[in-house]
């Protein structure tokens, strides 16, 4: 049986709040939902782009990049 490697996300950033999976080995997230959904057209690509400010903080967090702008809490 494989052990799941994702992590759950929970991530606040100004007036956005979002909750993240994320596979810290192979750098893959799916957007369970965010209030900023309609601005990064998830209706249409089912998933934030890799450039989006949420998906940005939750990389910096996970991957130990740098302190992310957003906070960032691990359920
Ligand atoms: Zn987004």
């Amino acid at each position: 049986m494989m052990i799941s490697e994702t992590i759950k996300l929970s991530v606040s950033l100004k007036n956005t709040r979002a909750l993240i999976i994320f596979n810290p080995k192979d750098r893959s997230y799916r957007v369970v939902d965010c209030s900023k959904k309609s601005f990064c057209r998830i209706y249409i690509s089912k998933n934030c782009p890799p450039y989006c400010e949420i998906i940005v903080a939750v990389k910096d967090f996970a991957l130990k990049r740098r302190i992310p702008k957003a906070e960032v809490v691990e359920l």
